[in-house]
């Protein structure tokens, strides 16, 4: 039997229920999944005081004994594997799969980032005076605010959440309205691994409304951020106006270049990992491809076969590759698309029918324009462009002509036609012979251009740079 989640909000360590929003099963509209709190902003000030009332006595824990609560927490959730990675499916569509990898991923950034307490530290360095030590210590910011969206609930609250605690802060975290049960079950894990009352809050309800008053709200030291490009860029400014730090991880249009040179069948392998799995609905998906001229027709047809293997259906069901798309106002956006292509003359090499409820079959588009909307703007759902470039050259230049720069990726069997890619593009992330969906959480991420704030990295050791600040301390003696 399905369990219906009752969500509260987490603030000073008390549940507080609320009813505001109802959220269905994507790939089954007659599962009730969760009811959960439409919040004002009275909670998020609430849950800010309860934060900084927390926060000293967590900052002056060992860090050794803050990255044991993370592990706990890691063990948690291992033991809770399946259950979680089931609810992830139910609210958010994806398969069980990649359901099963993202909850690993946030189990894995526990560990990792539990065992940075026995390695947070700055370096000594000479002092150019005698009987004089210098060494720099990172402090903790204070309170932050982390808001997050619906296509990784799990991974992407853990992987702000982990190297906010283990930096000794407290935080207020403001999860994406679809998605609150995967959260919901984060917060669980590390408040049974012992974490103190008010160290972690949550906080839900609608984004302008709840992640207004947390952006706004001046005791709030430092936000990250992570969603559309219109909702960060509103939120680096505004934060960058009371002189706060923020982090602001966004969009993306994202491409996958072929060239002459490449195994056509692997590439259209990547091309549909990297486009149709998660639905398309990820932030590095590629959602154009740029062939050359020697290998587009073999390609085109190549992926039109790899588009038949993702045809959408419950996550739950084994051998789904690929899910529902994740809402009827996600769909309603991916559709106009898709319908403004065709009204442009693009031609289908693989869907364009209507959708069957939330079920949209990958579509493969060929004939776009350089310059048209389905071939620059994020699209955020299973549709790739194949676009045509004269040589590499021309494709690099096409895949620059963007005003994004989170991941690109090529495939060739030649090293230096991939490191010429790997040098000249300007993207965060650069893949070769893989798709640009995909990262290592030990490895920095973030991208460039209007695809970041481009400071601060996310994720591996850099990550904590972010939710702290480097004091110099000058140690002298007389002998
Ligand atoms: P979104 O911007 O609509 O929402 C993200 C979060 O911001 C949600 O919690 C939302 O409630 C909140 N929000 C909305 N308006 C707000 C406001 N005025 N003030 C404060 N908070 C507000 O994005 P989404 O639809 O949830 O996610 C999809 C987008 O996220 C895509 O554009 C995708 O590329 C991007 N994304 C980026 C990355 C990355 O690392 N670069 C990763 C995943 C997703």
């Amino acid at each position: 039997m399905s369990t219906l989640h009752r969500i509260s909000n987490l603030i000073g360590g008390k549940d507080f229920p609320g009813d505001g929003y109802e959220r269905r099963n994507p790939a089954d509209p007659s599962d009730l999944v969760s009811v959960s709190p439409a919040s004002g902003a009275d909670a998020v000030d609430a849950a800010v005081t309860a934060a900084g009332d927390a926060q000293p006595g967590w900052a002056s824990l060992p860090a050794p004994a803050r990255g044991a609560i993370l592990m706990d927490a890691a063990e948690i959730l291992r033991g809770r594997h399946e259950e979680i990675a089931r609810d992830l499916v139910r609210e958010e569509g994806k398969t069980l799969a990649e359901a099963r990898g993202e909850v690993r991923r946030a189990i894995d950034v526990f560990r990792f980032f539990g065992s940075e307490g026995w390695r947070l530290g700055g370096p000594t360095l000479p002092s150019s005076q005698p009987d004089t030590l210098v060494h720099t210590r990172r402090e903790a910011l204070g309170v932050v605010g982390l808001i997050t969206p619906w296509n990784f609930p799990i991974a992407i609250p853990a992987w702000k959440m982990a190297p906010a605690l283990i930096a000794g802060n407290a935080v207020v975290l403001k999860p994406a309205e679809l998605t609150p049960v995967s959260t919901r079950h984060l917060a669980d894990a590390l408040v049974q691994a012992g974490l103190p009352a008010g160290v972690l809050n949550v906080v839900h309800g609608a984004g302008p409304v709840v992640g207004e008053a947390l952006v706004t709200d001046p005791r709030v030291a430092a936000v990250s951020f992570t969603g559309s490009t219109t909702v960060g860029m509103h939120i680096e400014r505004t934060v960058h106006e009371r002189r706060g730090r923020v982090q602001v991880e966004m969009g993306g249009k994202n491409a996958l270049v072929v060239l002459d040179d490449a195994d056509v069948e692997q590439a259209a392998q990547i091309a549909a990992a990297g486009g149709f799995a998660l639905t398309g609905q990820a932030c590095t998906a590629s959602s154009r491809v740029i062939c050359t001229p020697g290998v587009y027709e073999a390609f085109v047809a190549a992926l039109t076969k790899q588009a038949e293997r993702y045809r959408p259906g419950n996550g739950l069901d084994g051998g789904t590759l690929m899910g529902p798309v994740v809402s009827e106002q996600q769909l309603a956006g991916v559709t106009a698309a898709i319908e403004r292509a065709r009204d442009e003359g693009v031609t289908f090499a693989a869907g364009g029918d209507a959708p069957q409820g939330l079920m949209l079959a990958p579509t493969v588009l060929t004939g776009a324009g350089r310059e048209s909307a389905v071939a620059r703007d994020e699209i955020f759902g299973p549709v790739v462009a194949v676009l045509v470039a004269e040589d590499l050259d021309d494709a690099i230049e096409l895949v620059n002509d963007s005003r994004y720069g989170l991941a690109a990726a090529v495939c060739t069997q030649s090293l230096a036609h991939a490191q010429r890619f790997a040098a000249r593009v300007r993207a965060g992330v650069i893949k070769v012979n893989r798709p640009t969906t995909g990262l290592d959480l030990n490895v920095p991420f973030g991208g460039v251009k209007d695809s970041s704030s481009n400071t601060f990295r996310e994720q591996g050791t850099v990550a904590t740079e972010f939710y702290s600040w480097s004091k110099s301390v000058y140690m002298g003696w007389d002998d």
